[in-house]
Formats: C-alpha cells, sequence, structure tokens
C-alpha cells in the first residue's frame, strides 16, 4: 500500500458535479459549502500544521493526535472539518440506494427497520443543538446513531463512521432557510450513498 499523504494537505475533488444533487441540495450550496467552507478548513489547516509534527501526518492522525490535547484545538477543528467534509460528500450520491447484506441485518437489528433508521438519523440530526453532525457509527459490534458539535467527529475516539450529514447552517440554509428538518429528510431518503456505507462497515478495525 502506498504511504498515505501528508501534508500539504489537499482539497480532494467532489466524487460528483456541484449540481449533480439537485433538488435536494443546489449547485449553489454546493459551490459555498465545498469550494468556500471546506477550502477555508484545508487552507487553514495548512497554515497551521506548517513547521509542526502535524505536517508530516496523515490528515485522520492529525485529527486522532491533535483531539489528545487542548493546546491542539486550532488544529483539531480544522483537521477535523477537512476530514468530516471529505467523508460527507463520499456519504451522498445522486443515485441514493438501499443497504444491502450484513449491514442492512444490523440496521435491522439495531433500529427496527432501515426505514425506522432514516427516520431516528433525520431526528437525531434535527436534534443537535448549533452546529455539528450527525452520525451512524459502529461501536463494539452494535450500529448506533450519534450527534457531535462543531468539528468534534466519533473517528477521533475509536468509532467507525459508516455515514454521516453536516448540519452546520451552511450545510441547507441557502435552500431550505430554517428547514433543517426538511433537509435531512429529503437527504436521508434520497441521498444517503448505501454503497460507500457498507464499504466501511466491511472495513476490519
Ligand atoms: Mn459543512
Amino acid at each position: 500500500m502506498d504511504k498515505p499523504n501528508t501534508g500539504p494537505f489537499t482539497l480532494s475533488p467532489l466524487p460528483y458535479d456541484e449540481g449533480a444533487l439537485a433538488p435536494v441540495i443546489s449547485a449553489n450550496t454546493m459551490s459555498f459549502h465545498y469550494g468556500k467552507h471546506h477550502k477555508a478548513y484545508v487552507d487553514n489547516l495548512n497554515r497551521l500544521a506548517q513547521n509542526t509534527r502535524f505536517g508530516a501526518m496523515p490528515l485522520d492522525e492529525v485529527v486522532r493526535e491533535s483531539a489528545k490535547n487542548p493546546a491542539d484545538r486550532a488544529i483539531f477543528n480544522n483537521a477535523a472539518q477537512a476530514w468530516n467534509h471529505a467523508f460527507f460528500w463520499a456519504c451522498l450520491s445522486p443515485r441514493g440506494g438501499q443497504p444491502s447484506g450484513d449491514l442492512k441485518q444490523a440496521l435491522e437489528r439495531d433500529f427496527g427497520s432501515v426505514e425506522s433508521f432514516r427516520e431516528q438519523f433525520a431526528k437525531e440530526g434535527a436534534a443537535q443543538f448549533g452546529s455539528g453532525w450527525v452520525w451512524l457509527v459502529g461501536d463494539g459490534g452494535k450500529l448506533k446513531i450519534e450527534k457531535t458539535a462543531n468539528a468534534e467527529t466519533p473517528m477521533a475516539h475509536g468509532r467507525r463512521c459508516l455515514l454521516t450529514i453536516d448540519v452546520w447552517e451552511h450545510a441547507y440554509y441557502l435552500d431550505y432557510q430554517n428547514r433543517r428538518p426538511d433537509f435531512l429528510k429529503a437527504v436521508s431518503e434520497k441521498l444517503l450513498n448505501w454503497d460507500f456505507a457498507v464499504q466501511n462497515y466491511q472495513r476490519a478495525g
């Protein structure tokens, strides 16, 4: 396997065109969210990590290492947001789809049904107070829904991330204004990339 990329960190290309997720997420939202917000996290991280030990680490290691020390909070915030956004783009697909195989069975075991999972996922995302994320994670053999605030991410704390939705206002305000629940419902029902979730579920560790 190739050595993971270390800094300077790059803004990875979107896996689809900016307009591909419309009408659920408009090209206008994607243009700002990816081209301005996500890019700013990567640029800030490069500025902060330059000439530090973090500059020689792959991005996921920067997130895990900087999470350990409150003095590294600015690095953590930007590294985690860079990681979270790249992960989020991969969690979305214009084709949407359905979970399959072992993941489908685990969703039925832990949430009752796939439909019930979608509803609970959207509900938890709406309940996150202020900026943050809602996640589907694997934790000790069980699937769980987790909410995090601001840049916080389950991957920094040993949970395996399967899916996420960004619930910062910048993720939905241009298209949905204050209607975060409508954004979450539409994304949960139409855009979740279940092939990506299955890959994350099957990955060892
Ligand atoms: Mn965002």
